[in-house]
């Protein structure tokens, strides 16, 4: 089977490269996932987004995808420091007394529903550190067996700068050189005495009485560096060296380099053909994030209880809104780009419902406009096989909704749509807005997910028919009005009555 080409821009190499899966149609995937001691902001948020149009997409090519996002909930310790911090988990676990599982099981929840409710599909596999901590002790025994990692104190740590000397690989991913990273870390880093060399990082931490998520090792009770996990879960999975691993753009150093780091000490060889990363999301110019006080929530910007926008977005709006930007560029978040998201989200909305109603024109005149609907089709093959570049395949759609609108308003035009342009028009749609980038265009009102509203409105519809065919006007203006307070504008047409959102 052959497959369109994919170019990738690969951070390892800092090059757009072709896609070419290491086991023919087969593609493995590992993602990070979020660290669950608080609810995902929106910036979280993106870069799930991001992977999740990348796994749909190699998913629209045919691969076979093993898509695996794991869910941290041990050893990412506060300020995303190496050792003598307390764990991200624990310390909400002590604050709110609570089991550190609760605070696990309440924000995987939480991070569920707000993937759900933007329309994510779910991973194949969804590991979590907790599950793993054989493996991940597995791994720091091969590593210490293969000469990377020492022990000192009932703690253990992944050698730097054997590893640099040794494969001249440390720094690559991020473009640092260990010099820099020698003093970066002990400028940045407690309990250094414990190691050989400043830049070094602890593969297994000697927990304290006071540390809450323990577990015996021939070290020490203790627990798991926080890049362990990742490494641990993504051999397992999907074995020494696999397709693709993506995150955002800030885990590359310390967080990935460390993860190639552990899986070469542990396996010698290196883990990962395509490294990807995703741009961050900013709000009003800034790097969201929770600890610097510049967040929003998905669910705050979705019902509009939030002092920051003040408005309602719904998640198709804001899946849009993310689209719209290329995944390695950064996104800034401000009122006027998401009311001009759910203006043009709405143009595609309304385009969309009015294809099925387009005029037929007889016989077989739009050879021309077929050719112009298929060569936007194939271009945005191209735009996604360029690195997966949805704000130019957004364009093309752009593109169509005006021949949509070209045909809607002249229903007379002699060279009218033919049956077959309706259905290259529809599964464009259908294939690059819906499937492939993951905005919903039947049902963005509801937010419970469920696919009720075009059925909802058909019933809401017919009993305005009724009333006015009875001439029981105040009730059909009462279903309009309604209709109309919650962003649903209703138009009696010659050709019927239509809807459609937005205002
Ligand atoms: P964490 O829960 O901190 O481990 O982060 C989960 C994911 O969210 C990681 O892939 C981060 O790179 C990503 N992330 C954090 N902040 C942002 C942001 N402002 N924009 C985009 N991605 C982000
Ligand atoms: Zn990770």
């Amino acid at each position: 089977m052959s497959y369109r080409p994919l170019y990738v821009f690969n951070t390892l190499s800092g090059e757009k490269e072709l896609f070419t899966p290491i086991v023919e149609g087969r593609v493995g995937m590992y993602v990070c996932g979020p660290t669950v001691y608080s609810d995902v902001h929106l910036g979280n948020c993106r870069t799930f987004v991001s992977f999740d149009m990348i796994y749909r997409y190699l998913l629209h090519l045919g691969y076979k995808v093993r898509y695996v996002r794991n869910i941290t909930d041990v050893g990412h310790l506060v300020g995303d420091t190496d050792t003598g911090a307390e764990d991200k988990i624990g310390r909400i676990a002590r604050l709110e007394r609570i089991e550190p599982m609760e605070v696990v099981q309440k924000y995987s929840n939480g991070f569920h529903e707000v993937m759900a409710l933007l329309n994510a599909l779910n991973p194949s596999i969804e590991p979590s550190a907790t599950g793993h901590i054989i493996e991940q002790i597995e791994m720091v025994q091969k590593i210490i067996d293969n000469g990377f990692a020492y022990e000192t104190n009932g703690s253990v740590y992944f050698d730097t700068l054997k590893y640099a000397e040794q494969t001249g690989q440390y720094g690559k991913l991020s473009g640092r050189v260990i010099d820099e990273l020698i003093n970066e870390s002990r400028d940045n880093l407690k309990n250094q005495g414990e190691k050989r060399h400043p830049s070094d990082f602890a593969l297994w931490i000697k927990a304290d009485e006071s540390h809450l998520m323990r577990w015996p090792s021939k070290w020490s009770v203790g627990f798991p560096g926080w890049h362990l996990e990742c490494s641990a879960m993504s051999t397992k999975y999907l074995g020494t060296t696999f397709d693709i691993h993506g995150g955002g753009q800030d885990l590359k150093f310390p967080h990935h380099e460390n993860e190639i780091a552990q899986n070469h000490g542990a396996c010698l060889s290196n883990p990962v053909k395509y490294w990807l990363h995703g741009n961050m999301l900013l709000m009003n110019g800034k790097k969201m994030s929770k600890s610097d006080g510049n967040s929003i929530l998905p669910m705050e910007l979705i019902s509009g209880n939030n002092d920051i926008f003040k408005e309602a977005f719904s998640p198709m709006t804001l899946r849009f809104f993310m689209m719209q930007s290329h995944y390695r560029s950064t996104l800034d978040i401000t009122y006027d780009a998401l009311k001009a998201a759910e203006k043009g989200f709405s143009k595609i909305k309304d385009a969309y419902n009015l294809i099925p109603r387009l005029k037929k024109a007889p016989g077989s005149q739009p050879v021309k406009i077929n050719q112009t609907i298929l060569s936007e089709i194939e271009g945005m093959y191209e735009d996604m096989g360029n690195d997966f570049n949805t704000p130019k395949a957004l364009a093309r759609i752009f593109e169509l909704v005006s021949i949509v609108n070209i045909y809607h308003n002249n229903p007379q035009q002699e060279e009218g749509l033919n049956e077959e342009s309706i259905r290259l028009l529809s599964s464009a749609f259908d294939t690059f807005v819906s499937d492939v980038m993951g905005i919903r265009l039947k049902d963005d009102i509801l937010t419970d997910g469920e696919n009720y509203t075009e059925g909802l409105m058909d019933i809401i519809l017919e009993l305005r028919a009724k009333a006015r065919e009875n001439k029981d006007w105040p009730t059909s203006d009462l279903i309009r009005d309604k209709l109309s307070e919650m962003n649903i504008q209703v138009k009696d047409g010659k050709d019927g009555v239509t809807w459609s959102t937005g205002k």
